[in-house]
């Protein structure tokens, strides 16, 4: 067989993917793993946003449509950003991706040169650095402490700019900490970029999953030089239906279209009919987003209080659906710890090697109450 090329031969493959196989695969040998791996919502998507789809697909919306997204939904986006961000775009100034991720990588593809740095504050989602890779550049990872809730430094992030820095990374709530940056962070990490003149990228895929104060986007800070990363996946709960979209800088926007004019071009037509109905219909997705994040918040309270009770610090996350829990007493190698949750209490957490998390592993609590709850008696059993 001929040979892989070098660059993708290289390319880390993600611990999260090779965790869920395990799990899957002992699942399927019988066992009854309860997996706390994936970073997906587990609730259905609601009704008039199914409903949408239908609608979609009965009435033909079925054909390609521009490569940067139908205008229906990038008014949409502009919009929803008005209200809720007090955020001033033009629909030339949005662009739809199959998701957050081909939004994220277009961005770096467009942004980068080879060598160029990207400072990423870390516990960070595994994504970012292959991805910044894949575009010829390196990651500069600046790490916070679980002491501070996972909230990065500005100080230290100004430490780590060279002259070699193109962009700062931001994702707030964060996967995997579930951090939520108070807003004096940001706009420290704001000023950083405006003054070394970087691009500034903020992911808030997270926005609508927050339980203590309120959300402030980033890109309210220096817009004309922030990229917002958005999406219809974890809010909206339409992982699979995979619609993702970046608000930026007019050239930027061009430069990731034309780059996904040549790979994909129009994300899935029938989903971004159904996003834009999830973005007008404020009404009803309000109430979806309300009574899922009060399910949400529920179960963090139960695994925050569980895992620290059982002697696993677990700083309090204040969004997102993840929690980081520190496994050094089960073993000091968190793949070690990880596997032995894994084989001696069948839960499958996602340990914190990738994350650049040494010691911690990842615990999504999106799944039912009741299987957080057997997840905690397991380990508890396990540690006793
Ligand atoms: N950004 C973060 C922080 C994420 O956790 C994810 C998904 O896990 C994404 C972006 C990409 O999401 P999607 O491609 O489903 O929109």
């Amino acid at each position: 067989m001929p040979t892989i090329s070098g660059s993708i031969a290289k390319l880390k493959a993600s611990s999260t993917v090779a965790f869920n196989a395990k799990a899957l695969e002992m699942k399927r040998s019988g066992v009854d793993v309860i997996a706390m791996t994936a970073g997906e919502p587990d609730f259905q998507p609601p009704e008039h946003v199914l409903e949408a789809a239908h609608e979609a697909i009965r009435s033909g919306m079925t054909k390609y449509t521009a490569s940067e997204g139908t205008r229906e939904l990038r008014q949409a986006i502009v919009d929803k950003h008005a209200r809720e961000n007090d955020l001033t775009y033009t629909p030339e100034q949005v662009i739809v991706s199959t998701g957050g991720k081909q939004v994220l990588y277009n961005a770096f593809m467009a942004m980068l040169d080879p060598g160029d740095e990207v400072i990423v504050p870390s516990p960070y989602w595994v994504s970012y650095p292959a991805q910044i890779e894949l575009a010829g550049g390196v990651t500069v990872g600046v790490a916070a402490s679980a002491g501070e809730g996972f909230i990065p430094d500005p100080d230290a992030i100004a430490a780590a700019i060279t002259p070699r820095t193109k962009a700062i990374v931001v994702n707030s709530p964060s996967n995997p900490t579930g951090a939520v940056y108070p807003d004096d962070v940001l706009k420290r990490i704001a000023d950083l970029c405006d003054e070394h003149d970087l691009w500034l990228l903020s992911d808030e895929l997270y926005e609508h999953i927050v339980y203590e104060g309120d959300f402030t986007s980033t890109a309210s800070h220096y817009p004309e030089r922030t990229l917002l990363v958005h999406g219809a996946s974890k809010g909206y709960a339409l992982t699979g239906w995979r619609i993702g979209w970046g608000c930026g800088p007019a050239p930027l926007i061009k430069a990731m279209n034309k780059l996904q004019g040549q790979v994909t071009s129009n994300a899935n037509a029938v989903a971004q009919h159904a996003t834009r109905v999830a973005l007008d219909e404020i009404e009803l997705t309000r109430a979806f987003q309300s009574k899922t994040r009060a399910a949400y918040k529920a179960r963090r309270d139960v695994i925050v209080t569980g895992l620290n009770d059982l002697g696993l610090r677990t700083p309090t996350p204040q969004g997102a659906f993840y929690v980081m829990a520190d496994l050094t007493p089960i073993d000091a190698d968190e793949t070690v710890a990880a596997t032995t949750l894994l084989e001696r209490a069948h839960v499958a957490v996602v340990p914190g090697t990738d994350f650049e998390a040494p010691g911690f592993a990842r615990l999504s609590y999106a799944t039912s109450m009741e299987q957080i709850e057997t997840a905690l008696e397991r380990i508890k059993r396990l540690l006793d």
